[in-house]
C-alpha cells in the first residue's frame, strides 16, 4: 500500500495557481506539436491548448470547460510536459457559480442518494484500521460482485471495515470546489476518528479522489490486494479466450494498479490483446466530466474510438462507470469483479449489470447484508 498523503485537503488545487498563470504556462510551454489533438474531439473544436491559453490572455470569448471530459490525455501526450487537463478542471471551478445545475441533476442526485443516511454506512468493527470502499456504483449494477470482494478481501485483512458513501467525484469534476471540500473533509475526518489509516478502492474514480485529497490515510485497490493472493484464489477453470482491457482514465498513471489487473486477468488462463490506447494513453469511455450530459456527441466519440480498437475481443475493465458506458456503446464489456467471482458466466455474457430503479433497491440490499456479516460496533 502507499504511504498515507499528507497533504492538507485542497493544498494541490491552491499549488496550481491562478487561470492567468496556468494560461500562461500552456501559451509559452505549448509547442503547437498536436500531439494531444488527434483523438481528442473537444480539442479538435476548440484548438491546441497554448492557443486556448493565449486567446484566454488576450481576453477572447472562453471556451467552454465543461465539454472537456477531464481525461487527461492531452496531459499523458504532451512532450512539453505541460498539463491542460489541470487547466481545465480549474476553468471549471472558476465557472462553477455560474453552472446550471438542471443538466446535471441525475448525477447531482445519484452523488446526493449515495451519502444520504438510507443509501451509507460506516461498519468499523473493533480493532479496524482498513476498510473496503466499494463506491456507488459497483455495488448497485453488481451486488454480487461486490460482495465476493469484501468476503475475499476480509480473508486478507484483519478487522476489515466497510464503508459505504460517495466520494463526491461528481461535484469534484463539476468544479464545485468548496462544497466537494466540505463533504469530502468530513469523510476523511470520520475515518480519522475512528483509526482507519488505509482503505481500499474498486472504483477507480475513489481511488483518485482518496489518493489526491485524503489526509493521514492510504489507498489502494481492491485488484492490487487480490493480485497478491492469486495462488490462493481458487479460480475456476475457463476456457482460455482473447480479451483485451479497457484502463480507466483517471487510473492512466497507476502502472502498479494496471499490472496487478492483467495479473488477475491472464491468472484466469484469459489472452490479453492490448488495444492501441491502454495503460498511461488510454482514453476515456465517454463518462468522464459529466459531458454527455450537455455535449452527447462528444462523449460518444470516445466510444467509437474504443469500438473500434476492441473489435470483436470481449473488453474487460475495472470501473463500473466504464463498464456501463462502453456496453451502451455496443461494446462487449466484463467487469472484473463479475470475471474474478463468476467467470464462465461473465465470459458467456450472460451477467447483466442492474439499471436504475434496481441499483438502489441493490444497495440497501448489500448494505443489510454487509451489516449482519460485520455486526459492527457502530453504524
Ligand atoms: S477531453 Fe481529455 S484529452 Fe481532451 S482536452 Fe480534455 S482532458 Fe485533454
Ligand atoms: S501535446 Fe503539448 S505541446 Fe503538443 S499541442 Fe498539445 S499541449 Fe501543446
Amino acid at each position: 500500500m502507499k504511504k498515507p498523503e499528507t497533504s492538507l485537503l485542497g493544498a494541490n488545487t491552491q499549488s496550481k495557481g491562478t487561470i492567468n498563470n496556468q494560461a500562461q504556462a500552456l501559451d509559452e510551454g505549448c509547442t503547437r506539436c498536436q500531439a494531444c489533438i488527434s483523438h481528442c474531439a473537444f480539442l479538435q473544436k476548440n484548438g491546441m491548448p497554448g492557443d486556448i491559453g493565449a486567446s484566454l490572455l488576450a481576453g477572447e470569448a472562453p471556451i467552454d470547460p465543461f465539454a472537456c471530459s477531464l481525461c487527461n490525455l492531452c496531459t499523458a501526450v504532451c512532450p512539453a510536459d505541460i498539463d491542460p487537463g489541470a487547466f481545465f478542471l480549474e476553468l471549471r471551478r472558476q465557472a462553477a457559480d455560474q453552472l446550471p445545475l438542471k443538466p446535471y441533476a441525475t448525477i447531482l442526485g445519484y452523488e446526493q442518494r449515495g451519502s444520504s443516511p438510507l443509501f451509507s454506512w460506516y461498519g468499523l468493527p473493533t480493532g479496524c484500521e482498513t476498510v473496503f470502499f466499494p463506491g456507488c456504483s459497483l455495488p448497485g449494477t453488481r451486488p454480487e460482485a461486490t460482495w465476493w470482494l469484501y468476503r475475499q478481501l476480509s480473508k486478507q485483512v484483519p478487522h476489515l471495515g466497510v464503508i459505504l458513501d460517495c466520494c463526491h467525484k461528481p461535484s469534484h469534476d463539476l468544479g464545485r470546489h468548496p462544497f466537494f471540500v466540505d463533504q469530502f473533509k468530513a469523510i476523511n475526518d470520520r475515518l480519522m476518528t475512528a483509526g482507519v489509516r488505509q482503505i481500499i478502492v474498486a472504483c477507480p474514480n475513489c481511488y483518485k479522489i482518496f489518493q489526491e485529497y485524503a489526509s493521514g490515510i492510504s489507498v489502494s485497490t481492491a485488484w492490487e490486494l487480490l493480485a497478491e493472493s492469486l495462488p490462493d484464489l481458487h479460480l475456476s477453470a475457463i476456457t482460455p479466450v482473447q480479451v483485451t482491457l479497457h484502463d480507466p482514465c483517471p487510473l492512466r498513471d497507476n502502472q502498479d494498479i494496471q499490472q496487478a489487473v492483467r495479473s488477475l486477468i491472464s491468472g484466469q488462463g484469459l489472452k490479453i490483446r492490448e488495444m492501441r490506447h491502454s495503460k498511461k494513453r488510454t482514453v476515456c469511455c465517454g463518462e468522464g466530466g459529466s459531458v454527455g450530459s450537455v455535449h452527447p456527441e462528444l462523449a460518444s466519440r470516445w466510444g467509437k474510438i474504443r469500438r473500434q480498437e476492441a473489435g470483436d475481443d470481449p473488453v474487460i475493465t475495472y470501473c463500473a462507470g466504464c463498464a456501463g458506458f462502453l456496453s451502451r456503446a455496443g461494446i462487449k464489456t466484463i467487469h472484473l469483479a463479475d470475471l474474478l467471482a463468476n467467470p464462465a458466466k461473465a465470459l458467456s455474457g450472460k451477467i447483466t449489470a442492474s439499471r436504475p430503479p434496481w441499483t438502489y433497491l441493490n444497495r440497501i440490499f448489500l448494505k443489510k447484508r454487509l451489516q449482519r456479516a460485520l455486526r459492527p460496533d457502530q453504524d
